[in-house]
């Protein structure tokens, strides 16, 4: 079965086969990889978090979606384990997650049915056997007793009380916080065989890799722990499941891990076909996974507007493209201009069900100028440490200099002295991540560090283009409307660069009228101000802030004229400015054109 087939036959199962019995599902799109009004979540990790205020009962699920029985298949990120990717069979940086939700309406027994059904449907479901079965319950402790009516429930649909493992609330038990909502949840096991391990007797008490989770099949959030710890039961329980499309397809395609599937398989093929002729496909499947992995990710993150940065989300997209680099580079021996040649094989995969990320030149334009960033840093790395191995030098005490001055990752600095003839314990490593950890607090303390895209210096003439580039975004909304969103921006010192969304070719008249409000302002010699302020007074100033980059509590605006209410531009920006808009002398449109469907590039100068 593919996973487009399972993904469909999950979804399908709720909407259409329970519509049957008038327990029919409404399925919600998935939300953004990059979560809204979540200040503590840098990606959205399971299905749960576009309806967490639905479940603390500050919105409405019927007059929001029309129904408090919801489905979806979700778009996650998890970065907390970067480092056993590829490594381990089972975890990826980007995943998604098959979920079905009662905000209030049905309970244990139902949810449990739901599931069992279309686990094991000939028909409609996914035809598994469930003699294979163990769902494991919550055992009870001094908190909360054991969770009988799930036992119940699972008996009801055939399973025998034996095959039932009652585990401890490590295992079983929800609860995403010392206070709030909580509860006893089950998960469904599948026996794989002996070729796998020996039995267990009690499944899921150990990593026996026998047993193979499948759907957590019921979070059941049934109680409210008050401040003093005690437990009161809600009024009406929730359910939350949560299914990972990549493990269902490792079941159901019969296969070892989610790198064989159909999710993975040709992203790894197409990586194979770039890989120099010295290496064997058999040594390295370690290190095709984790370029798979991180190359997809990287693919859904750039599609959704982020763009590599020095902070949070833009953080981690720089991280992932970073070890694609030294994978394919040091490891694999691909060259790095021909790495973006394996994004055509994600967006190929999954453009059907996302056709967000149906823009291949956009995202390897952008992958691309990243890689190109860090091999100039490779390269100034390796004619630094080329230098100190020709003077005799045998030993890096303190590789974080490197890191300080050029800007090196770890792996980087480790691969090229290695690549030089200095032995890897040769490098000494054991102060570097503190190192890095107290130089990068300061830096975000340093506020113009934020203006995004490349303002590589801060000279006369790209200080200009950057205060025409604020014009521009505003004359643009004017023009063309209020969706025009910056999407990225790059300025040199000879030109502006600026790319944004919206959908259609502009035309001369529009090009020329853009050209005339920009230069009207310059006319005006209106002041440029920054203000600094909290987030949250900054946000209610309506001032422009880039889609999908995170802010820091106090944040700087620069505005355009005598005060922040009557501005014609405001934006949240690390500067620089100009004083005035008269040093801009005049400002002209070189280029429009396409970069991707749904965005325009412009490009020019003043
Ligand atoms: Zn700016």
């Amino acid at each position: 079965m593919t996973s487009t087939e399972i993904r469909r036959r999950f979804l399908d199962y709720f909407v259409k086969i329970l519509a049957r019995e008038n327990m029919e599902h409404i399925e919600v799109p998935s939300s953004s990889l990059i979560p809204e009004n979540h200040p503590t979540l840098l990606f959205t990790n399971s299905g749960m978090v576009q309806f967490t205020p639905y479940f603390l009962g500050e919105k409405d699920p019927v007059s929001d979606f029309g129904s408090k029985r919801l489905c979806s298949a979700q778009k996650c990120i998890r970065t907390g384990d970067l480092d056993i990717v590829g490594t381990s069979r089972y975890h990826n940086t980007y995943f998604e997650m098959l979920g079905n939700w009662s905000i209030g309406d049905y309970g244990k027994r139902e949810a449990v049915r739901f599931s069992f059904d279309l686990l094991t449907n000939m028909d409609y479901g996914f035809g598994l056997d469930p003699s294979r079965f163990y769902p494991t319950v919550f055992a009870g402790n001094e908190d909360a007793p054991e969770d009988l009516e799930t036992v119940e429930a699972w008996k009801s649909v055939g399973i025998p009380e034996d095959r039932i493992p009652r585990l401890p609330a490590s295992e079983n038990w929800w609860s995403p916080g010392p206070v709030g909502p909580c509860g006893p949840c089950t998960e469904v096991l599948y026996d794989r065989g002996p070729d796998y391990g020996d039995p267990e007797s009690v499944p899921g008490l150990t990593d026996n890799p026998r047993y193979l989770e499948i759907w957590n099949a019921g979070v059941f959030m049934q109680f409210n722990r008050d401040e003093s710890g005690k437990l009161v039961p809600l009024a009406k329980m929730s359910v939350d499941t949560g299914s990972g499309l990549e493990r269902l397809s490792v079941l159901l395609q019969g296969v070892e891990s989610n790198y064989e599937t159909d999710l993975f398989r040709p992203i790894i093929e197409k990586t194979a076909s770039l890989v120099g002729p010295k290496y064997t496909q058999e040594k390295l499947s370690k290190d095709f996974n984790k370029v798979a992995d991180h190359i997809r990710a990287s693919t859904f993150l750039i599609a959704e507007g982020l763009f590599p940065s020095n902070k949070d989300q833009g953080y981690v997209l720089r991280r992932l493209i970073r070890r694609v680099f030294d994978d394919c580079v040091w490891k694999l021996d691909i060259d790095s201009s021909r790495i973006i040649e394996i994004i055509p094989a994600v967006i190929a995969i999954n453009k059907e069900r996302y056709p967000e990320i149906d823009k291949a030149d956009f995202i390897k334009d952008v992958f691309q100028e990243e890689i190109n960033q860090y091999k100039l840093t490779a390269d100034r790395t390796r004619s630094y440490i080329r230098n100190l191995v020709k003077r005799g030098v045998t030993e890096i005490a303190k590789p974080f200099n490197i890191y300080q001055s050029l800007g090196a990752s770890r792996d980087l600095i480790e691969n090229i002295a290695n690549e030089q003839g200095i032995d890897k314990d040769k490098v000494d490593f054991s102060n570097f991540d503190n190192d890095v950890a107290s130089h990068q607090n300061k830096s975000r303390s340093n506020m113009s560090q934020r203006f995004k895209g490349g303002l590589g210096d801060c000279s006369d003439a790209t200080t200009k283009l950057h205060t025409a580039t604020h014009l521009l975004h505003q004359a643009l909304r004017e023009v063309l409307g209020s969706h025009v969103h910056q999407m990225g921006s790059n300025i040199t010192s000879e030109r502006l660069r600026f790319d944004f969304s919206h959908d259609t070719k502009m035309t001369d008249e529009q090009i020329k009228k853009v050209e005339d409000i920009v230069n009207q302002k310059i006319k005006e010699a209106l002041p440029v101000n920054k203000t600094v302020m909290s987030k949250s007074e900054a946000e209610k100033t309506g001032a422009l802030h880039f889609f999908g980059d995170k802010y820091g509590d106090e944040v700087s605006i620069y505005f355009i004229g005598d005060s922040i209410e009557n501005a014609c531009s405001k934006e949240f920006c690390g500067g620089p400015h100009v004083k005035n808009t008269s040093e801009l002398g005049s400002f002209k449109i070189i280029k429009e054109e396409a970069v991707a469907r749904g965005i325009r590039r412009i490009k020019a100068l003043c």
